[in-house]
Formats: structure tokens, sequence, C-alpha cells
């Protein structure tokens, strides 16, 4: 492609909508730009990339023997019905963007297809000897993001690649599932991307089926904790750690204390002169169900720990059943108490034995806290907790006076410096990540949900198995820049740049400057090199500023060295310079790109 014919806008200046670098970049180098919040134009450079991206999914996929295929955007909100997320997806979570055709049937925009995949299984597939059997797409999905960011990173219209994979048994989605772990490792590898693949939360479904995989960049907006053995990541919401080792507590009678103004951990410590490990303390969170129940949570946690409020959604999701509820709409610790009680609560006082009959008496609030507890203060002895009364504690406490123990689970935030539990020695390492892929045992929820069922070699009728591989395509593309940029901007790795080498012709009224750049850029682009003519009448500092600023791997400049027969080669990421004879360029770049 010649410069002269292209849509090529590059900008001096850093646009006023982008907070970080990778964002800047690719507005500033003209590969997108903004329509609405989270919603961008892939200008005809990142088009290339994304299809480079495309390709090298594509031929990963296809060698485990995935099929691609297209799905429908257009969604009926009967499926969704029947795998019961529509009133979560378009009411509680509000992601899913509806809408109502002409003849008043609710309808929605994909923001994934599980539920459709489901309906075609169910058409499709009956019999074990149709499976396993492994489908995928690439394509633009639609999301009402809260809060539409950072570009390409979090957009409300982006491409993503989803796979779905059906199965007779746990054993073959786990042979599948282990394929993709495979198989998404040599996609970042193959974009020249640093990644790690991290334990994932799997939400209410739970078990151990889930991995992310992570670019890692300070802008990320996942934390990941590890340890330097290698043995062990994971996404700070899913991740587990020893909690701090204590010491003995100072308390050993169990006693009522006067400590007015300890509305807070610290200050409470500070007045007992003890340790905020020996402190019990009570969260209160109101989760609402789908039926519209109001529960109160009366959480109790080591005072030095924080609440993982995402392994607290996922009990809470467990438990939603036992309340005649399917989902959980919504969890946050709770409002001004007069929204709950109409008694006087003695927040930052409160002990774990509060009592229910301040719950106010209302028809969808539930009258009894659900108390739980976390593992760190079931282990406590002679605590120090509220008396449930403003200014007063308790010290030496035990669950056998306070009690009985709440059922008691892991609800505790992992955090950096914490022991890990295979090896104990070995300390968690924070890092941030950018989420590229998400891949996912699923397991029957929606087969179960959908009827989607086949006949097991004994004649049986049992719901498909499954599993779900999600791969952000258009995301990839934006992390890959803010991995990999410099002062002079974006920094491409040959294997996704739009284009791998560009010729520069410092002066087109050259004669013999345009005659070589033309002879170098028909050759290249013949040899299958993506290759640019840069044939503007500009200055050549422009142009070396713009080649730089849009990453082209490789800048060949046809300058004065061509007296010699020479021409002179760029390298973007390293800066280094070769004169290179012209016979020689195609095998010098060849031999570059491996
Ligand atoms: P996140 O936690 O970042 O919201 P998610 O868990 O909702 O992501 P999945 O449903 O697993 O994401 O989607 C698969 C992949 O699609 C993600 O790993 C991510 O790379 C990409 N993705 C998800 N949401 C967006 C978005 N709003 N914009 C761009 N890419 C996205
Ligand atoms: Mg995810």
């Amino acid at each position: 492609m010649r410069l002269s014919q292209m849509l090529w806008v590059t900008l001096r200046e850093d646009p006023a909508e982008a907070e970080i670098p990778s964002h800047k970049l690719l507005v500033r180098a003209g590969f997108i730009r903004r329509l609405a919040s989270g919603v961008y134009a892939y200008l005809p450079l990142m088009w290339r990339v994304l299809q480079k991206i495309s390709h090298i999914v594509r031929s990963e996929m296809n060698r485990t023997g995935a099929q691609e295929c297209l799905l429908p955007q257009l969604q009926p909100a009967e499926l969704w019905q029947e795998s019961g997320r529509w009133d979560t997806y378009t009411k509680a979570e509000g992601i899913m963007f509806s809408l109502t055709d002409r003849l008043e049937r609710p309808m929605g925009l994909g923001p994934t297809h599980e539920e459709v995949i489901s309906a075609i299984a169910r058409d499709t597939l009956r019999s074990y000897r149709q499976l396993p059997v492994h489908l995928y797409q690439i394509q633009t999905k639609f999301r009402d993001e809260i809060r539409p960011r950072f570009g390409l990173m979090r957009g409300r219209e982006f491409i993503m690649k989803d796979g779905y994979s059906f199965h007779a048994s746990e054993v073959s989605l786990k042979e599948t599932y282990e394929t993709m772990y495979q198989t998404y490792s040599r996609i970042f590898a193959r974009c020249g991307l640093a990644f790690r693949a991290v334990e994932a939360d799997s939400g209410a479904i739970g078990g151990s089926g889930s991995h992310e995989f992570m670019i890692l960049a300070a802008a990320g907006e996942d934390e990941v904790l590890y340890t330097e053995d290698g043995q062990y990541a994971a996404n700070v919401e899913k991740a587990v750690s020893l909690p701090p080792a204590v010491t003995p507590s100072p308390f050993t009678e169990f006693q009522r204390r006067e400590t007015p103004d300890t509305p807070t951990i610290a200050a409470l410590c500070a007045v007992l002169n003890c340790e905020t490990h020996h402190t019990l303390k009570q969260v209160i969170y109101e989760v609402v169900y789908d039926t519209g129940l109001r529960v109160m949570v009366l959480l109790s946690i080591r005072g030095d720990g924080e609440v993982n409020e995402v392994k607290l959604q996922n009990e809470l999701s467990r438990r939603a059943a036992s309340f005649g509820a399917a989902t959980v709409l919504r969890l946050r610790v709770a409002e001004a108490a007069d929204t709950w009680s109409d008694g006087e609560v003695p927040l930052g006082y409160v002990g774990p034995d509060l009592a229910d009959d301040l719950i106010r008496g209302e028809k969808l609030l539930h009258p009894q806290f659900l108390r739980l507890t976390d593992r760190t203060a079931a282990d406590l002895t002679d605590f120090v907790t509220g008396a449930n009364e403003v200014g007063v504690h308790v010290v030496g406490g035990n669950w056998e006076s306070l009690g009985p123990l709440p059922p008691v689970g892991d609800f505790r935030k992992a955090r950096p410096g914490d022991r890990a539990v295979h090896d104990p020695s070995q300390i968690l390492q924070t890092a941030r990540g950018i989420e590229v892929g998400h891949i996912f045992q699923l397991g029957t929820k929606y087969s179960q949900a959908m009827g989607a069922t086949f006949t097991t070699e004994t004649g049986e009728e049992k719901p498909l198995v499954m599993g779900c591989y999600g791969l952000g395509v258009s995301r990839l593309a934006q992390a890959a820049v803010e991995q990999s940029y410099d002062a002079d901007g974006i920094v491409w790795s040959p294997a996704i740049a739009p284009y791998t080498a560009i010729v520069v012709v410092p002066n087109v009224k050259d004669p013999q400057q345009m005659a070589i750049a033309e002879m170098l850029y028909t050759e290249l682009n013949a040899a299958g090199m993506d290759t640019l003519l840069d044939d503007r009448d500009e200055r050549a500092g422009v142009k070396f500023k713009d080649s730089d600023l849009v990453g082209i791997p490789f800048r060949i400049v046809t300058g004065r060295s061509i007296a010699e027969g020479k021409v002179e080669i760029v390298n973007r990421a390293t800066k280094q310079t070769d004169l290179v004879n012209l016979d020689r360029v195609v095998a010098y770049l060849r031999e570059r790109l491996g």
C-alpha cells in the first residue's frame, strides 16, 4: 500500500478522551476512532492487526479440530429465559442490550452465546457418537458495560473469539480444556506477548475448572497473585492464602470493656493495646435475590482481614435455593441501618451474636441474619469483639459463649505478602494483568436448564457436558500495545503488526530514490512481507516520526547510501540500524522474522 493513497492520519497531541498509553497511541497513530462511549471504529490499520490476530487464533483453533461457525447476534429472549439469565442480564446487571421487535417480541444483542449454542446443540446433537464436538466463532459482542473505558480494553461493542465444546463425559471435557489451555498459550506466544495463565473465579458453579490468561501490564484492571516457584498463580478474586500468623491473645478472661470512640479496628487496638489479629469484626451485607427478597448477612472475619466479595457472592448464590430464589441480583455492604432496621444498630460495635429482632418486619426482608464465618475467625480464641452496644466491646471472647459458630467458609481476600497454601515458605507476589482469555468448564449448567441432552452408549438420556472458551480479540490488540511501546510510539511484534516493513523515500522528487523504493516495495510484497511505501511529499523527519508512531517493525530508507547500492534498515524495537545491500533486503528481513 502507498501512503499517498491511504487513510493515514496521525496526531501530534494526545487525545483528551484517553487515559492509558495504549489508548492514546492507538488514537494518535490512526488505528481507532471513538464514535460513542465504548464504541470504536477500527480504521484500516487496526483492521489489519485484528485480522492478523484472528488468523493466528483460527490456525491454532482449527488444528485442534474445532470448527468455525457464525452465530446470530440478534437473540430471542425466550432462550435467555430458559437458561434463567434474561432478568439478570437485562435488569440486574443490565449488561445486555435488549429491544422489542415490531411484533412486540423481546430480543437481545448477544453479549455471549451459551444460550444460542445450547439451543443448536439440543437440535443437532443426539448421540454419544457425535461427541465431542467444538464450535467457535469470531464475532462482535455487545455489552452495556457499566464503565466502558480505556478504548478497546472495555468496549460496549468488541470482537471476541468464543468457542463451546460438547462432551459425553467430564473426562472428555477435561481433555479439551487441557488442549485449549495449551492452544491459548500458543496463541499468545505467537502474538509475541508476555502472559500468565491464572486460576480464575468460576462463579457459583464452583469447581477448579477455570483459567484466565493475563497479559502482564501495569495498566491492567486485574490483580494477579503468584509465587516465584511458578506453582501458583490466581486472580485475586479467586486467590487463597494462609493468613498471617497470630500471637497469643493478651486477654484470657471474658470481660466487657468500655471503649468509647472505637468504631474502627485501628482505634480499638490502640485503646486496648492489642493486635488487629486479636479482634473479630462483623461486616453486614445486604443481598437481594431475584425474587426481590432481601437478606441481611452478618459476616465475621478476623480483624486484620478483608472480605473478598466475589467469594461471598458465590456462597450466597449457592444458598439462593434455600431462600426460594435462583440467583443473586445484588450484593453490597448494608446501607444506612434505617433501610433495614427500626432499632438502634450499634454500628462499629457489632458482635457475632447481634440479635435478629433488630431486622424490621417486612414482607421481602428475611427476618434473621444469615450468619457466616470466615475460617480465620472460626480459629480465633480469646478474641476482642463488639458487645452490641455503642462504645462497648468484649475481650477474651470465644465461640462457646458467643456462638454457636455459624457456617464456616473462605471469605478472606488473599494479599501480597501472605504465605502460599501449597508451600508456606513461598510468599504471594502481586502483578497487574489484562484479561485476554478465559476458559471454563461449564459442566451441565446450560444443557440441563435448556434440555440439551444426548443418548449414551447404554441408551440413557443425559445432559451434554459443556466447556466454553473466550478470547478478547480487540482487547488483545490493545493489550499488545500496552505491553510494548516507547517514547516514540507503538512497538508491534511482527506477528501482529499491521505491516511488516515500510519503505521510506526521504525525497520523492529524486527519481533514483523513487525507483529503488518502488523496486523494494514490489519485491518485499511479492516475497509475502506486507510492506508500505511512504511516497508522500513530506519531510523525511515527518515520515520517520510517523513510522515510529505507527510502530512498523522495519523501516527501509532509500537515502544517501543508495549511491553505494545500499539502504538503511532500522529495527523499530531495538533502534538498531544496518546498511544492507539492495539485493539482500528480502533475505535480511526474512532472517529477522524467523
Ligand atoms: P471482564 O472480567 O474483563 O469484564 P468477562 O469475565 O466479562 O471480562 P468473558 O465473558 O470471559 O469476560 O469474555 C471473554 C473475553 O472477552 C475476556 O477474557 C476479555 O478478553 C474479552 N472481553 C470481555 N468483556 C470485554 C469488553 N467489554 N471489551 C473488550 N473485551 C472484552
Ligand atoms: Mg472473565
